[in-house]
């Protein structure tokens, strides 16, 4: 196992009805910005009930933060911050909102230029604002990590960034609120999970024999119950085991102690931005070729993940390897997400410009072993067409 520190200091409120509570968690007579999506928020209600729970603080609220937050819109909530001296913010939302939440945390207190917190080699974060999340979508691990991604759509650029002042202090996970999710996000939503564990089990061993035994029953948990929770979407208790699960695949546990790739991501995050496809559709179509082309690199675990995860003790190393493979990619089209980018009308002339923007962003050492290359990512994407 490697060296590791390990401090996740965000407390989570799971259950039915556990809006009610948030009021312990937030200093009395804060300035409260509430900040939320697009509005599904509002039609279902979760806004009101966040609203009644805060009742006696003062409250502002910032709506229209986008799938995939842009740093424009992020910065009008920035202003607003300052405008009205907020001092707690409270996302309401799935990744989008809460990314988007906590990088206006930082940047509200941020002296530089806050596009340089996305940059490669920029000022580092020395504080942030308090934050917490009420969670509506169970995918991206963000209610208990300390990452975001956000998009400056300018020059189509879809950026990570990390700091240990962006934990939100409390994240409430109550799965009934996901209940109105359209299917396509609960996929999207499993998909998401499934790689971000993936990500950080299928690297090379390192004898981390629990994070293994964790990864594998989290892997196992989204595929039993990802699929019945199409069927069944008012289900709760499928419901509340996707909502669980998706929050440990990120939250640092199952990380800890083990190399980790995260160039599916990467190359994923330049999809979306010039082609604008939901995350988990680009890893739906990333995952299963760089999974092919790093085969050797990956090759103890790959034959572990066929054994513990699909079942696949018949055959040869190779055969199980390209089965386990295969059934991923089986797997993510029984959630409805689509694996090849002609699925999504992307041929091969777009993968120049895609590399381009890898080299562009600085994305030219990714995966456990830093050896997934630019001419790397143009064969894992040649092989997803
Ligand atoms: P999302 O972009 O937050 O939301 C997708 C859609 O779902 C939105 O249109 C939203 O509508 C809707 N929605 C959310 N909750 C709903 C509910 N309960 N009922 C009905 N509709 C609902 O999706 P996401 O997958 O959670 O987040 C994706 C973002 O997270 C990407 O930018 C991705 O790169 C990032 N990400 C972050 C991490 C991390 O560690 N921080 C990890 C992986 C990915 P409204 O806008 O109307 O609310
Ligand atoms: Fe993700």
């Amino acid at each position: 196992m490697l060296d590791f520190n390990f401090h996740n200091p965000t407390k989570i409120l799971f259950g039915k009805g556990k809006i009610a509570a948030i009021k312990q968690h937030i200093p009395g007579k804060s300035r409260v910005l509430v900040l939320y999506g697009g509005g599904s928020v509002k039609k279902n209600g979760t806004l009101n009930e966040v609203f009644a729970a805060l009742d006696g603080y003062t409250l502002f609220e910032f709506g229209g933060i986008e799938p995939n937050p842009s740093f424009e819109t992020l910065m009008k909530a920035v202003e607003m911050v300052h405008k009205e001296s907020i001092d707690f913010l409270l996302a309401v939302g799935g990744g989008s909102v809460i990314d988007g939440t906590k990088f206006v945390a930082a940047a509200a207190l941020f002296e530089a230029d806050p596009w340089s917190i996305m940059e490669q080699g920029g000022a580092p974060i020395q504080r942030a604002l308090p934050m917490g999340a009420v969670l509506t979508l169970p995918a991206t691990g963000s209610e208990m990590n300390c990452g975001g991604v956000v998009t400056r759509k300018s020059i189509q650029a879809k950026l990570a960034f990390q700091s240990p002042h962006v934990f939100p202090v409390f994240s409430v996970l109550d799965p009934e609120k996901t209940y109105t999710l359209p299917l396509r996000q609960i996929s999207n939503g499993v998909v998401d999970a499934f790689v971000h564990v993936v990500e950080q089990y299928l690297t090379y061993p390192v004898k981390a024999k629990v994070q293994d035994r964790f990864a594998e029953g989290l892997l196992l948990t989204l595929i039993e119950e990802g699929p019945k929770a199409l069927d069944n979407p008012k289900d709760y208790d499928l419901r509340s085991n996707l909502m669980w699960t998706a929050t440990l695949a990120l939250n640092g546990l199952i990380g800890a102690g083990v190399p980790q790739d995260w160039g599916t991501h990467m190359i994923g995050h330049e999809l979306t931005a010039m082609h604008g496809l939901d995350h988990a559709q680009t890893l739906a179509v990333v995952l299963p070729s760089l999974l092919t082309v790093c085969k050797e690199n990956k090759q103890k675990k790959l034959v572990q993940y066929a054994e513990r995860v699909w079942g696949l003790n018949q055959g040869g190393q190779d055969q199980r390897i390209e089965q386990a493979i295969d059934f991923t990619r089986q797997f993510f089209e029984k959630m409805q997400v689509k694996t090849r980018l002609s699925d999504y009308g992307i041929g091969k002339e777009s993968i120049p410009a895609l590399v381009a923007q890898l080299e562009a962003h600085k994305m030219v050492h990714l995966g456990e072993r830093r050896d997934i290359t630019p001419d790397v990512s143009q064969k894992i994407l040649e092989l997803s067409l």
